[in-house]
């Protein structure tokens, strides 16, 4: 049987090692991801975090029973891209109208997107605006301790103050990187009222028609909060009670919780930033323990981002034929993406997503008539292994596997192999046509061509746009 650790292993970005996970209380282990701004809709590369994190929800829950873990996701609502869109879209609107509209939209369109991905609810979705007094109280406390300052209506936390006062942890120990290698690699405001240029914004002051709320810190009117607080807070809100207590905690080590995620690019200044708001409101030496990041989904050797231009959202792949001329599935786009290492960048094309159709149609012809069996001790291992998934996309694939085994597998990483459906036989064809080729079997890859042509099914040969390889995709006649 397992150990009380349940022998996973993880990555720790505030290490840089596999650590041994140990739940601070296995009764309840915590996990906080930071999530969506919802301001538009969420492109494939967003979806990478939320499918990592989703099939590590699904192993601790395997681990520690279903009840026994608390998974937050944050919803962030208040932004000034939020603001931007808003008023650009619905300029007739009163302002904060216009937010609710955007807001509410996008985030309607991302929970449908993540959940055709197979992504399980998260515990918690707290929103920003939910949690403003729980920021703060948190940036009160933190001016209280001279960590952070009002200046000209606006509270900043002053990094270079942190390092004066607090031993542990020290601004930077995340990044791996001294104060002034930060501010030479941030892209920081130098705005007139900051003491220091690393300083970054709690609070600021909202104008007429921004959205607002009373400010802390003696400030008269109204503001609004900074992005890093926002997660500090509703980390402290879903997580740390009712074993904590928040800034109403007499034991600091209770207000600790055990992972937080995101992707690469949050480690700084976002991550952080986190951590310093955190450690110093509660006098703890950690905000969480184990630290991960998902490395990025690029296109062509680079990230895919709405500022470079290179994105494709996860609602355009589902349901038009933008990408390859053709709608994918979502069982497809998930694993197109689990089958590269969460840390690794991931690249993005049509023939990667092809191999993972025609791996689940195996799959699925394999698992047919079965129902699952137990989850295997040796998928245990992999996944535990730091989420090992090309070990266990070879368990996966091994032939002498059990179809009842197999479809446990899969279900443990959110893979449904049940339905059996036309596009999922057809892509079995497609990949064996194409390995016939490769071979230059030509009269064979010819003859499944025209057997598939015969039952209404028309292959098209094309490239894939990002790698010039050869990619085969179909239409059904009518
Ligand atoms: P954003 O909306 O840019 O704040 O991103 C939301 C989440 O998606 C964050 O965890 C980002 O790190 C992550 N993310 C954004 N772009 C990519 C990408 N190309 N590949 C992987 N993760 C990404
Ligand atoms: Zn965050």
């Amino acid at each position: 049987m397992v150990e009380a650790n349940k022998g996973l292993r993880l990555y720790n970005t505030l290490t840089r090692t596999k650590e041994d996970f140990a739940p601070i209380n296995p009764a309840n282990v915590r996990m906080y991801v930071c999530g969506p701004t919802v301001y538009d809709f969420a492109h494939i590369g967003n979806a990478r975090p939320v499918i990592v994190f989703d099939v590590l929800f699904r192993l601790l829950r395997h681990l520690y029973g279903d009840e026994h873990v608390t998974y937050v996701r944050n919803i962030t609502d208040v932004d000034d891209k939020i603001n931007a869109r808003a008023a650009r879209d619905f300029p007739d609107l009163p302002l904060n109208e216009a937010i609710r509209k955007v807001t509410e939209a996008t985030n309607t369109q991302f929970q449908a997107d993540v959940k055709a991905l197979g992504c399980l609810d998260p515990s918690f979705q707290p929103r920003a605006t939910e949690h403003i007094d729980g920021m703060k109280a948190m940036i009160e406390r933190l001016v209280d301790l001279d960590v952070a300052y009002v200046a000209e209506g606006h509270v900043l936390f002053s990094p270079k103050r942190m390092n004066a006062r607090v031993k542990s942890p020290r601004y930077g120990a995340l990044a791996k990187r001294s104060l002034d290698e930060m501010l030479a690699g941030a892209r920081v405001d130098v705005a007139s009222y900051k003491e220091d240029e690393m300083d970054f914004v709690l609070w600021k002051p909202s104008k007429e028609g921004e959205p607002g709320w009373p400010s802390p810190a003696g400030i008269d009117g109204l503001g609004r909060p900074g992005w890093h607080i926002e997660c500090s807070a509703m980390s402290m809100a879903k997580l740390l009670e009712p074993f904590g207590g928040g800034l109403k905690c007499d034991d600091p080590q209770k207000n600790v919780f055990d992972i937080h995620g995101g992707g690469i690019d949050l480690v700084f200044p976002h991550h952080e930033n986190e951590i310093a708001q955190s450690c110093c409101a509660f006098g703890t030496e950690r905000m969480a323990n184990i630290w991960m990041h998902n490395g990025f989904l690029q296109v062509e050797g680079r990230k895919m981002s709405k500022s470079e231009g290179n994105f494709v959202t996860i609602n355009e792949l589902l349901n038009t034929e933008t990408f390859g001329g053709r709608k994918w599935p979502g069982e497809v786009l998930r694993l197109a993406m689990l089958m590269t290492h969460y840390r690794e960048p991931i690249d993005f094309s049509v023939r990667k997503l092809a191999e993972a159709e025609s791996l689940l149609a195996k799959w699925r012809r394999k698992a047919a008539g079965t129902t699952p069996g137990a989850v295997d001790g040796t998928f245990l291992s992999a996944l535990g292994d730091d989420l090992d998934m090309a070990e266990y996309l070879r368990l996966m694939n091994s032939g002498d596997l059990q179809p009842s085994t197999l479809l446990a597998a899969a279900s443990l990483i959110g893979l449904d192999l049940s339905e059996l459906e036309t596009d999922v036989d057809v892509a079995g064809f497609v990949a064996r046509r194409l390995a016939l080729i490769a071979e230059k079997n030509w009269a064979e890859a010819d003859r499944i061509r025209d057997e598939l042509l015969a039952q209404g099914i028309q292959l098209k040969d094309g490239k894939d746009p990002a790698t010039g390889e050869r990619v085969t995709t179909w239409e059904v006649m009518r």
